[in-house]
C-alpha cells in the first residue's frame, strides 16, 4: 500500500470508519516526498527514532526503513487497527498508545534504545501542542541528539528566530539555550489531510553538549527571559520589576554594567545579554 498516496488513504480510513478529530491536531501528510526526506534528515541505521503521533504511519515507515528502530507514541487508541495494517512489514516498529506529554520518555528510551547509537525525536507534530512538546523535550534533557519535526510555519520562524530580533520569543530563547537549530525546509498546506489553513515547515533542533551561554542560576535565567518577552512594548526594567519584582535601581545598574540602555526592551537583547543580565539580578 502507498502510504502517501491519498488514494490509497482516504480508501484505508474509509474502510476503517475513521474521521479526523481536529482536537488532536490530526492532518495526515500525503505529499510522498516529506517523509522520506524527514526521515533522512532525523536518522541513520544506528540511530532510535522516537515518533510522536504516528497517524496512520506514513512517516514512522520511512523512518522504519532507515533507523535501527522507531517507538511511536500514539494518543489516539482508535489507529491501533489501521496501524496493524499499515505497518504490518514494519518489524522495527513498536506503538505505545498514551500521551506523548504525560508517558516516561526517558524511561522509554532507556528501555527501548540502549543498543543505538544516538537517539532522535521525529514527528509531524498535533499543533495545538507545538511549543510544549518542543520545550518538554528539551527541560527534561533527554540523552537525544536532535529533534526534527513538523511544526507550523509561523512557529517555525518563531523557534528559529535569531534571540535579539523581533521574530523571536521567549520560547526562541529557551530553543536557543539548548540546542542549535534550524528550518530545513517548507510544507505547503495541500500537502495534508485534512488541508490546514496554514503552511508548516520541518525545522531541526540539534541538541548542544553544553548550553549556548553559562548562568549561575538557570531557573532564575529563564523566569527572566520569561519576563523580558511578557510585555513586549514596555521597557525591559518596568516589565522585569514588576513581574520578579527586582528593585529598579538595581536594574539600571545592571543594565549599564553590561553596555544597555535603561531605555532597552527584553526583546532586544542578545542570548550573552540576557545570560549577563540574570547573574546580575
Ligand atoms: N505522523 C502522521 C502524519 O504525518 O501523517 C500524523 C501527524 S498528525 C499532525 C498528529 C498526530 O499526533 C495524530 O495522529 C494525533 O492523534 C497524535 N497526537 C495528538 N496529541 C498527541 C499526544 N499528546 N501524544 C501523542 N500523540 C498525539
Amino acid at each position: 500500500m502507498n502510504l502517501a498516496d491519498i488514494n490509497s488513504i482516504k480508501k484505508l480510513l474509509s474502510s476503517q470508519g475513521f474521521s479526523f478529530k481536529k482536537s488532536l491536531g490530526q492532518n495526515f501528510l500525503i505529499n510522498g516526498e516529506v517523509c522520506p526526506a524527514m526521515a533522512e534528515a532525523a536518522c541513520d541505521d544506528n540511530t532510535g527514532v522516537l515518533e510522536i503521533g504516528p497517524g496512520i504511519g506514513v512517516l514512522t515507515e520511512q523512518l522504519s526503513k532507515r533507523a535501527k528502530k522507531v517507538v511511536a507514541i500514539e494518543l489516539d487508541s482508535r489507529l491501533e487497527k489501521l496501524l496493524k495494517i499499515t505497518l504490518a512489514d514494519c518489524k522495527n516498529v513498536e506503538i505505545i498508545f498514551g500521551d506523548a506529554m504525560k508517558l516516561d520518555l526517558k524511561k522509554i528510551i532507556e528501555e527501548h534504545f540502549s543498543d543505538c547509537d544516538r537517539v532522535s525525536v521525529c514527528a509531524n507534530l498535533p499543533y495545538y501542542i507545538t511549543s510544549p512538546i518542543v520545550m518538554m523535550l528539551l527541560e527534561n534533557k533527554l540523552p537525544i541528539d536532535n529533534i526534527t519535526v513538523m511544526v507550523q510555519l509561523e512557529a517555525a520562524e518563531r523557534l528559529c528566530a535569531e534571540v535579539g530580533t523581533r521574530d523571536a520569543g521567549a520560547v526562541t530563547a529557551a530553543v536557543t539555550y539548548y540546542a542549535e537549530k534550524e528550518i530545513l525546509f517548507d510544507v505547503g498546506r495541500e500537502s495534508f489531510l485534512p488541508s490546514p489553513n496554514v503552511d508548516s515547515a520541518v525545522i531541526q533542533l540539534k541538541i548542544r553538549k553544553e548550553p549556548a551561554v553559562k548562568v549561575n542560576d538557570e531557573k532564575k535565567f529563564f523566569r527572566l527571559v520569561k519576563a523580558c518577552f511578557a510585555q513586549r512594548r514596555k521597557t525591559l526594567v518596568n516589565t522585569v520589576s514588576n513581574t520578579m519584582g527586582v528593585d529598579k535601581t538595581a536594574l539600571r545598574t545592571a543594565l549599564s554594567d553590561i553596555g544597555l540602555e535603561e531605555t532597552v526592551r527584553g526583546e532586544q537583547l542578545t542570548m550573552e545579554q540576557l545570560a549577563a543580565l540574570s547573574d546580575r539580578i
